[in-house]
């Protein structure tokens, strides 16, 4: 067996190495605003740093921030958290952080991709680390208000003043991480599990897997609805038990026939090619192959997610959803 993770909780990590420090937040969108949010609400010093006064500036100001400008952000910040999508992050490195930034500054990341890749290049005199929650924003923000926290990662990439882990994880408690737990990695273990894990299983590959039952049966002359109903819209009910009970308690949950109808076709269907898929993509997210051909499509103006996102709106799948919501949303529990 592997070495067992080590798992921080909020016993291990304390806010001092950063109760002092001012804490700028780049970006006020998905993770921006949970983490502004929860930092202030956890006592900490943060200013909110935007490059245009656009929808962002406007709900930032709504939660009772004065944001400013990126530059004027990063002149007081001992700390710099970049939550700004990671295909800006180096430009906005390069133009605005890099040039205004005080000697040994930190640099924090949410994901590492531009670290990783090497689109970013720290001085050698910053702390460079990251924090990475397992949650989209909203939900680090609305278990925080809860008393509870999403679990995250955390890194240290650089450490010249040797306390990079410990202001890893003063952040990590300051948004709501460590109540939770949150687990050491490196820059290259998140980035490419990450990039692996949406590519092969949350996004790409749930989404494929029910598209293709979906459209299996309907070929065979079945009502999309029914369809719709089998192969997509029970997901969540599954996917719920597995989140609440693992496997085991999802194969407890089901029938018998579904158990073995389950354990025997599940593996014949996502087989041995499958997996050889699984390591190709792998591949090519080690290789920096798909980093080269993700930065070249938004160089490009992101053209296949426009046609992606497009062919998906106005697939069967979708249509059949919209014209089934009104029933799913009258089933939906009240409370
Ligand atoms: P968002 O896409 O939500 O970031 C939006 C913010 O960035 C807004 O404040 C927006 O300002 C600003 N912004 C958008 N485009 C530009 C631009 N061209 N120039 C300058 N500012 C811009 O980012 P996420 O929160 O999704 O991601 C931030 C980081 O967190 C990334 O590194 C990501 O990998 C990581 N992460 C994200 C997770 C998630 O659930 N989304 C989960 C874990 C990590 P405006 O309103 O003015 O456009
Ligand atoms: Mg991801």
């Amino acid at each position: 067996m592997k070495k067992l993770a080590k798992i921080y909780t909020d016993q291990d990590a304390s806010l001092d190495p950063i109760k002092d420090k001012k804490i700028a937040v780049l970006g006020y969108g998905n993770q921006g605003r949970a983490w502004a949010l929860n930092l202030r609400d956890s006592g900490l010093n943060v200013i909110v740093g935007l490059e245009r006064e656009g929808n962002s500036w406007k709900q930032a100001v709504q939660d009772g921030f004065q944001p400013v400008h990126t530059e004027d952000a990063v002149k007081q910040a001992d700390i710099i958290i970049f939550l700004i999508p990671d295909m800006v992050q180096r430009y906005v490195y390069r133009e605005k952080v890099q040039p205004n930034m005080k000697e040994g500054a930190d640099l924090v990341f949410a994901h590492g991709f531009n670290i990783h890749y090497k689109l970013i290049d720290p001085p050698s005199t910053s702390d460079v680390y990251m924090v990475a929650p397992k949650g989209p924003g909203a939900t680090v923000r609305d278990f925080y208000t809860k008393g509870g926290g999403v679990p995250a990662l955390v890194a240290v990439q650089q450490n010249p003043s040797g306390k990079a882990l410990e202001k890893a994880l003063a952040i990590a408690k300051g948004i709501g991480a460590t109540r939770a737990g949150v687990i050491e990695t490196t820059f290259k273990e998140e980035t490419e599990t990450d990039l692996f894990g949406e590519q092969t299983t949350l996004v790409g590959g749930v989404m494929e897997l029910m598209r293709s039952a979906f459209r299996t049966l309907v070929e065979l002359g079945y009502q999309p609805e029914v369809a719709y109903f089998e192969t997509i819209n029970e997901m969540k009910m599954i996917v719920d038990i597995i989140y609440e009970k693992g496997f085991t308690g999802m194969l407890k949950a089901v029938s018998d026939t579904a158990k073995y109808g389950g354990l025997t076709v599940g593996k014949f269907v996502i087989n041995e090619e499958v997996r050889k898929r699984m390591l190709e993509a792998a591949e090519k997210i080690r290789s920096g192959k798909f980093a080269e051909e993700w930065i070249e499509e938004y160089n490009r103006g992101s053209p296949t997610i426009k046609e992606g996102l497009e062919e998906i709106e106005n697939s069967l799948e979708e249509q059949t959803r919209r014209r089934l919501k009104e029933i799913i949303e009258r089933g939906k529990p009240k409370s």
